[in-house]
C-alpha cells in the first residue's frame, strides 16, 4: 500500500542489479530507475475501499540521467560500499520530496510528503477530503473521529490516533441508539441488548470483544497511569493498523452491507425483468 514509505518506494522506484563484461572482467552494477507511469494501491476514503491509484512526483523533479550519474559517483568513490551508498544517496535524494495520488475512480487526491523525521527517512500521507477511514454512509460524526484518527496516525502520533479511535466507536454506538452514559456504560447497555434480543443486526454478526479492547486502549492512551509513559509503546504503527482492519469491518457491517445488498437485489430483478419479457 503506497500509505507506508516501503510501498510507495515499491510503487515508483525499481532496483535491479547487471552485470558488465569486457576486457577479461566482469562486474555487478546496480540500476536506479524511476518508474514512468506509476501506480499504486491505498484506501480511498470516498470510495470505501482500497483503490488503484495514478502517482505523480511533483517536487524535486527527478531527473534520469542524474540518478546514473549518482550511481557513477558512488561506484568510482568507493566500490566496496557500493551499491548501497547509491542507494543511501538516492533516498536522500528524494528526502524531502512531494507526490500526488489520484485515485482513478473519483476525483479524491492526496498529497504524500516524504520527510525526514525522528527516525528517519518517513512518509505522511494528506487527502483533500476527510481522510482515514470511511465509506459512502458513515456518519459525519463518526468521520471526522476517523479522520482526526488517520491524521495523527500519518505522523506517528499514536496515542492520540488511539485516542480517537476510541472517540469514533463512541460515536458508532451513540449512532446506534446506545445513547447513555461513556463509552463503558453504551457497551453494557449493547451486552444488555444482545442477551435480551434487542440488539441491532450488526452486532450479533461482530464480536463486540472487539469493541471492548478498543475502549480499553483508548482508555490506556489517555489516563495518566500514575505517571507511567512507557506503556505508550505497546500502541504502536502496526497495532492500529489492526485497530483500522476492525474498523473497516464495523463500517462496513453496520453502514453499507445492507444498502450493497440492496443495489445487488436489484441489479438481478433489472436483469431478470429484461429476460423475462
Ligand atoms: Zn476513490
Amino acid at each position: 500500500m503506497i500509505d507506508s514509505l516501503e510501498g510507495l518506494k515499491r510503487c515508483v522506484m525499481n532496483i535491479s542489479e547487471y552485470e558488465v563484461h569486457g576486457g577479461g572482467f566482469s562486474k555487478k552494477l546496480t540500476k536506479i530507475v524511476f518508474k514512468p507511469d506509476p501506480h499504486g494501491n491505498m484506501y480511498c476514503p470516498k470510495c470505501g475501499d482500497v483503490r488503484k491509484m495514478k502517482i505523480t512526483n511533483l517536487f524535486p523533479q527527478i531527473d534520469p540521467n542524474e540518478i546514473s550519474q549518482i550511481g557513477l559517483n558512488c561506484l568510482n568513490k568507493d566500490e566496496d560500499k557500493y551499491p548501497a551508498n547509491f542507494i543511501n544517496k538516492v533516498n536522500q535524494k528524494i528526502t524531502p520530496s512531494l507526490w500526488k495520488y489520484s485515485c482513478l475512480q473519483c476525483s479524491t487526491y492526496f498529497t504524500g510528503l516524504i520527510y525526514n523525521g525522528q527516525s528517519g527517512q518517513d512518509l505522511n500521507v494528506l487527502s483533500n477530503c476527510n481522510g482515514g477511514l470511511t465509506t459512502p454512509n458513515t456518519p459525519e460524526s463518526v468521520a471526522y473521529y476517523l479522520d482526526q484518527a488517520s491524521r495523527a496516525q500519518s505522523v506517528r502520533a499514536t496515542s492520540a490516533a488511539m485516542a480517537m479511535y476510541r472517540a469514533a466507536l463512541e460515536h458508532i454506538l451513540f449512532d446506534q441508539g446506545f445513547t447513555e452514559g461513556m463509552l463503558g456504560g453504551k457497551l453494557k447497555t449493547l451486552e444488555k441488548a444482545i442477551n435480551n434480543g434487542t440488539a441491532p443486526k450488526w452486532a450479533l454478526e461482530l464480536e463486540t470483544e472487539f469493541l471492548k479492547y478498543i475502549k480499553d486502549m483508548g482508555n490506556g492512551a489517555i489516563h495518566s497511569n500514575d505517571g507511567n509513559i512507557e506503556q505508550q509503546a505497546i500502541i504502536d504503527n502496526d497495532l492500529l493498523q489492526r485497530v483500522t482492519e476492525v474498523f473497516r469491518m464495523l463500517l462496513f457491517v453496520i453502514y453499507e452491507i445492507d444498502i450493497h445488498k440492496k443495489k445487488l437485489l436489484e441489479s438481478f430483478r433489472t436483469v431478470a425483468n429484461t429476460l423475462n419479457k
